[in-house]
């Protein structure tokens, strides 16, 4: 067998080992049915059993309160910048965006294709290193919803705490931090996670919308992006991506062996303090993120000095450490540390930077 590498991709990201040859044992022939998952009917008992098993296990893992419907859909979290607006938002209403970086951003430019949009409040006046509080927030009287991205992939910009909405329907990108601790999902109106981080394979998105938000779609709303006919058809209207759901379900049994999302939790808080506590102790790198918001999951750093960057990643893949280069838009490295990568992988980082920094610092 071939070694597998510590890969801190940001995403499609790495997959618990153990998922990927369970995934492996049961390509040809699945538990004895003489056929692949990929060749299933999706109407099939066996698919649908799959199908549903997946969704109990998230609903379990997630504590997800009976009266939400979790959807497995297709498009990407992407799609759902452009689904939330045509579901949630009247022609003549509004909603509010919180603009904490690039993904925030791109959800904001979509949603106005659909109406008036009111960013409540950016980060932008903290460069991106911090959230702005609530006390700062500009919300409006009578919003449709609240969008907000609890953890900004690339900028490494995390919510330690909830928005407080009241009413108002509190919709969260949680494409990078689903999964990755312990969350209430009652205080949510609409979750949404682009599977290739945190979950499984890219494509699917799931989609954990509470009942009464269904059946609000704008009537030009496409039949294939209504929550409502989603909801009434199992996620299967049409043919669903009956092998990213498979694997996701793979995905979530796994973490419930693992313990759940909260060992997830206690795994991820050591992870991220052993890299962040290697950041701030050396003089050669640097994260510029405010300590009460700073990623679990991607932790983008910098070196003192930017000529040293190709001989950072260049060592680093001779270690078996891919996948470090920080995303075109900021520039440096960034570690996805989600919760198929290990402590291990941490460990090994860290190792590696106190090398880098003894021979170049
Ligand atoms: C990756 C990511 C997206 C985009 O996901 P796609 O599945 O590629 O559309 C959106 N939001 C956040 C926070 C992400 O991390």
């Amino acid at each position: 067998m071939s070694k597998r590498a510590f890969n801190f991709c940001a995403g499609p990201a790495a997959l618990p080992e153990a998922v990927l040859q369970r995934a492996q044992a049961e390509l040809l022939d699945w538990q004895g049915k003489g056929l692949s998952v990929m060749e299933m009917s999706h109407r099939s008992d066996e698919y649908m059993g799959i199908a549903a098993r997946a969704e109990q296990d998230l609903r379990d893992l997630l504590a997800i309160p009976s009266n939400y419907k979790v959807l497995f859909l297709q498009g990407g979290a992407s799609q759902q910048f452009a689904e939330i607006p045509l579901n949630l938002l009247p022609e003549d209403g509004v909603a509010d965006y919180v603009d904490t970086g690039i993904w925030s951003k791109k959800a904001i430019e979509e949603a106005r294709r659909f109406g008036a949009i009111n960013v409540a409040a950016s980060a932008k006046g903290y460069d991106y290193f911090a959230i702005p509080g609530q006390n700062d927030w500009q919300l409006s009287k009578d919003a449709a919803y609240l969008h907000y991205t609890p953890n900004e992939t690339i900028g490494g910009l995390e919510f330690d705490w909830i928005p407080e909405v009241g009413e108002v329907p509190l919709v969260a990108d949680m494409s990078s931090d689903i999964l990755s601790r312990a969350i209430d999902v009652s205080k949510f109106g609409l979750i949404y996670a682009g599977a290739q981080k945190n979950i499984g394979p890219s494509g699917l998105v799931v989609v954990i919308v509470r009942e009464d938000l269904l059946g609000r779609a704008r009537s030009a709303c496409p039949t294939m992006l209504n929550y409502q006919v989603a909801a009434d058809n199992g996620s299967m209207y049409n043919t669903p991506a009956t092998f990213s759901w498979y694997l996701s379900g793979l995905v979530f049994e796994w973490l419930k062996e693992q313990g759940g999302v909260a060992a997830m939790e206690q795994r991820n808080r050591a992870k991220k303090e052993l890299l962040y506590g290697a950041i701030d102790a050396s003089a050669l790198y640097s994260n510029p993120i405010a300590t009460n918001a700073r990623s679990w999951m991607n932790v983008p750093f910098r070196l003192a000095d930017e000529r040293l960057d190709q001989p950072f990643l260049v060592g680093a893949e001779a270690r078996g450490l891919l996948n470090l280069k920080g995303h075109r838009s900021v520039g440096g490295m960034r570690a996805s540390i989600y919760n198929a990568v290990g402590l291990d992988a941490v460990q090994a980082l860290v190792a590696y930077m106190a090398e880098f920094e003894k021979e170049h610092g």
